[in-house]
């Protein structure tokens, strides 16, 4: 509790610090789409199928984001929003062991060893919102509100988990502040801005699937939600299902691409009979279907900056690809395996608006300047003792001038992140999803 109180003092004096800079973003908004390839991203920019990108491009530049192996969401994430590597932040893998058993339990919000970039903004005085990122559980308090990646866990009838008072409602610190879910309930339950029907053939989805689709939609629905509602200055959500879908739907989205826009198959194994054309007809559009959703979230936040000031990022944590056959990967945990396709080294950072110059930028950046990139883009000095840089070619020149970037020593503040995970009730389904995905035992 004198945590939570120290943070609101701080926040206040923080917020006095005199009138708003003009040349500074009003809004800072960071998407976080998970396991977007600049390949797929490409191809589909190339036939017009993504136009808020290319809005977004036209505001700013595009780099690939290269993050060191084992290519694993939740380190990789950490790295994004702390701005330092898996060896100072903590977060290595997907599960801990816990007990004398040794029972493995999913990454929880407590292990992390330093402060993320909302920590970091919300005490300099601006209002922050974080929707649905990974290992935020449980919530720790920020200025603004936080819904944590177990918001709505799974349950087994997902169309119940946006309902108050289900299941999920046992566990607390859920978000940040505590209850704030309900005023997204409405949101999500009518699907205010994101329609299953949206999602061509989401009725044929099998149900591990659906329900991973549905709970994408409930976070984005209850994002915008809270967007419109609370305002806050730093606004950052997270898209799941493009990671999951190329996970079990990779081949088919091969074969549909390849058959009706060229290309090539190298690499794919060679199945024994190709797969019937109603499953390529169904299946094969999802992977595509799933940046799609992606652009129309983009453009919802588009529609709600000022891109000649704010500022609007598109990052994920790496990409998807086919591996040449036997490839031993490092999917998870401690599992080494054969896999056909899975995570590419290649990830994305698109960033548009005010501060950002146009163009490519030659080289790739690393996960951890992505923190250092808001912090530089809020005016706000990095940590020397970050690991994430302001790479060359970020910003442009007259915002560089009237905002050089600065350091302070730390923005630490003593330690933080415990040894073990927290346990939830949901652990097992948590661990379930994760086993479907191939990243544990
Ligand atoms: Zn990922």
């Amino acid at each position: 509790m004198r945590e939570a109180v120290a943070f609101v003092l701080l926040s206040f004096a923080a917020a006095g610090c005199g009138a708003p800079d003009r040349s500074l973003p009003e809004r800072i908004v960071v998407f976080g789409v998970d396991a977007a390839d600049p390949e797929v991203v490409a191809a589909l920019r190339a036939r017009g199928e993504l136009p808020n990108f290319d809005r977004l491009l036209e505001a700013g530049f595009a780099a690939d984001l290269l993050a060191d192996e084992p290519l694993f969401s939740p380190r990789i994430w950490t790295s994004i929003f702390t701005g330092f590597g898996p060896e100072a932040h903590g977060i290595e893998s997907f599960t801990l062991p816990v007990g004398s058993e040794g029972k493995r339990v999913p990454v929880t919000s407590n292990l992390i060893r330093r402060r993320t970039v909302w920590d970091i903004l919300g005490e300099s005085g601006i209002t922050v919102g974080v929707v649905g990122h990974w290992v935020t559980w449980p919530a720790r308090p920020v200025n603004g509100f936080l819904l944590t990646n177990y918001t709505w866990p799974p349950t087994e009838e997902y169309e119940k988990e946006w309902s108050p008072g289900a299941e999920w409602d046992t566990i607390g610190m859920r978000t940040f502040p505590e209850g704030i879910d309900g005023e997204a309930v409405d949101a999500a339950r009518e699907k205010r801005f994101f329609k299953t029907a949206d999602f061509p053939n989401a009725d044929r989805l099998d149900p591990a699937l659906r329900h991973y689709l549905e709970k994408d939609l409930a976070y984005l629905n209850a994002a915008f939600a809270l967007f419109d509602e609370r305002k806050p200055r730093f606004f950052t959500f997270y898209l799941e299902a493009t990671d999951f879908f190329p996970h079990k739907l990779w081949m088919f989205h091969r074969y549909y691409e390849t058959e009706r826009f060229g290309g090539s198959m190298e690499g794919l194994p060679a199945p024994l009979a190709p797969p019937p054309r109603a499953v390529v007809d169904t299946f094969g559009p999802m992977v595509a279907e799933t940046y799609r959703l992606a652009d129309r979230a983009l453009g919802l936040v588009l529609e709600r900056v000022d891109l000649e000031r704010d500022a609007v990022l598109v990052v994920s944590d790496h990409g998807f690809r086919t591996y040449p056959p036997g490839t031993i990967l490092h999917v998870g945990d401690d599992r080494w395996t054969e896999m056909p396709f899975w995570h590419g080294e290649r990830g994305i950072l698109f960033a548009g608006g005010g501060p950002f110059r146009r163009g490519t930028l030659e080289e790739p950046v690393r996960p951890e300047d992505v923190a250092a990139i808001v912090l530089a883009a809020a005016g706000l000095p990095l940590g020397a003792d970050m690991d994430g840089t302001v790479p060359e070619g970020v910003f442009r020149a007259d915002f560089l001038r009237d905002h050089p970037v600065r350091f302070v020593e730390s923005w630490e503040k003593g330690a933080l992140g415990d040894e073990a995970p927290i346990e939830s009730p949901f652990d097992e389904r948590m661990l379930e999803k994760l086993r479907s995905l191939g990243y544990v035992h």
